[in-house]
């Protein structure tokens, strides 16, 4: 798809806030040639300096933080403070690695036959972020800051409804002293990345997104040997035994759900729970969605912003609209207000099947669907009966029984008693659907380097 003008839309409003045109092949060009060369001059710069830089980069957005966190969500409509939480935990990230990632990358001796041997990191060059709109500073933050530290320059090709967040991103890192285009931003449409995918100075790819793109671009970068990481689409379980913490587990529930509008990755999607807890997790659940205020994301009492687009709304409401018709029942929500912007009334679904769309396909926004399961064993085997891997919850108070069962649990990530997130420190990434590769911790900053063996006799 060609793409003519890249338009920003405030979604609580429906207001145009800017329209850009997309970079021309010779603007692409020249941005390619500059990055090459200033990726060419930062991986001969030494990691404890390329360290202070992300530590610059961090200081100048919580510096900037209120500007930064309006952008957010004028262009994608969280509550302001989900957006500002979203700067800090950025600015966080490029911390944790300034600190700790030049040990990570630490050269390391082995023992061989040789005189000298060791395993070095070295920078793979430039690598291409296709990136979402979801959380459009804290996707990107979670790949540049590693693979900056690394050595290596980005391209960034973020979501067309976000151009003026991928904007200031590419302004925090020349403003934080990188060498000029370290860190580019095109402003290109998804018709742009097959040509990005083959150009000889991309050396690997990044990709968050939605499963059935994730499978094109691997396509791609596979025709031309490119290393990929892809964080793709999820529909994590949120396991409630009956022995949890029932109220503890309903008021977590709400959070995993209805963040940032139900539109994350790792919401907890499917609410699979034992029988005999299911009518007082239900109620208890019901009622903290139906508490959620919704309204403008610039009001610090509302909850629930407007989805970022108004084809996302009709995608949910098409989904509980399939559901109902197979059996499902609402138990609040679903509904869509009165008024301009694309809002939606949180919804429950109570009754969910397996096979219905609720459960069956991922929903990315505040539509929650309750399966009920006999048992521990089999609201595992529920869990695990869909394409998606990304990330699970599971809420008992026997921890020894958790231990038994986390391992059974196909999923790159398992929460016990908690809401699943990301987090610097821990690497995050999925199975089976949900894509493959790593970003954060140790695991997030080796996957773009050379693993480099090196033998001297
Ligand atoms: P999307 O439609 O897959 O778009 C993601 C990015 O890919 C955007 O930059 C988009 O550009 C680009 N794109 C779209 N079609 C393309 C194509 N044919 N070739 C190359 N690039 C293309 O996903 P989304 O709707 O923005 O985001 C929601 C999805 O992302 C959900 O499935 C969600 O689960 C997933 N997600 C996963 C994670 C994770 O870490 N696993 C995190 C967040 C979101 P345009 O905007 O210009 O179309």
């Amino acid at each position: 798809m060609s793409v003519r003008q890249i338009t920003s839309v405030n979604p609580a409003t429906e207001e145009v806030l800017g329209r850009f045109d997309p970079h021309t092949p010779d603007q692409i060009e020249a941005a390619l040639a500059r990055a090459a060369g200033a990726a060419a001059q930062w991986r001969s710069t030494p990691i404890e300096v390329r360290a202070e830089h992300l530590h610059r980069a961090a200081a100048i957005m919580r510096a900037d933080r209120d500007r930064l966190a309006t952008l957010i969500t004028e262009e994608m409509g969280k509550p302001i403070a989900e957006a500002e939480a979203e700067v800090e935990k950025s600015a966080w990230c490029c911390e944790y690695y300034a600190e700790h990632g030049p040990a990570m990358l630490a050269r390391e001796s082995v023992e061989t036959a040789a005189t000298r041997s060791h395993i070095a990191y070295d920078p793979l060059g430039l690598v291409l972020a296709v990136m979402p709109w979801n959380f459009p500073l804290w996707q990107v933050f979670r790949f540049a800051p590693p693979a900056l530290l690394a050595g290596n320059g980005a391209v960034l090709k973020h979501a067309s409804n976000v151009p003026r967040c991928a904007l200031a991103i590419a302004e925090v890192w020349e403003q934080a002293g990188c060498p000029t285009g370290l860190f580019t931003t095109l402003l290109v449409g998804p018709d742009a990345v097959p040509s990005l995918i083959a150009d000889d100075r991309v050396r690997a790819l990044t990709l968050t997104g939605s499963t059935e793109v994730g499978a094109q671009v691997a396509a791609m970068a596979a025709a031309h040997l490119k290393p990929q990481v892809l964080e793709l689409g999820g529909s994590d379980p949120f396991i409630v035994l009956a022995d949890a913490d029932i109220p503890a587990a309903a008021a977590a529930a709400v959070t995993a759900r209805m963040l940032n509008a139900g539109q994350s990755c790792i919401s907890g999607k499917r609410f699979i729970v034992e029988d005999a807890v299911a009518e007082e997790f239900t109620e208890a659940f019901a009622a903290g969605v139906a508490a959620l205020t919704v309204g403008d994301p610039f009001d610090r009492d509302m909850r629930i912003g407007p989805l970022a687009r108004a084809s996302i709304r009709a995608d949910v409401l098409d989904q509980v609209r399939r559901s109902v018709s197979a059996g499902a029942r609402i138990v609040t929500g679903g509904t869509v207000p009165e008024g301009p912007g694309f809002y939606f009334r949180p919804a429950v679904l109570d009754n969910v099947t397996p096979g219905m769309a609720v459960a069956a396909e991922e929903t990315f926004g505040p539509v929650a669907a309750v399966v009920r399961a006999k048992d521990a064993l089999d609201a595992v085997g529920i869990a695990n009966a869909t394409e998606f891997g990304l990330g699970a919850a599971l809420w008992t108070s026997d921890l020894d029984r958790a231990e038994l069962l986390v391992p059974r649990i196909d999923a790159g990530a398992v929460f016990v008693n908690g809401i699943v997130a990301s987090d610097p420190r821990l690497p995050f990434g999925g199975v089976k659907r949900s894509g493959y590769g790593r970003e954060l911790g140790v695991f997030g900053i080796r996957q773009f380097t050379n693993v480099k063996s090196v033998w001297v006799g």
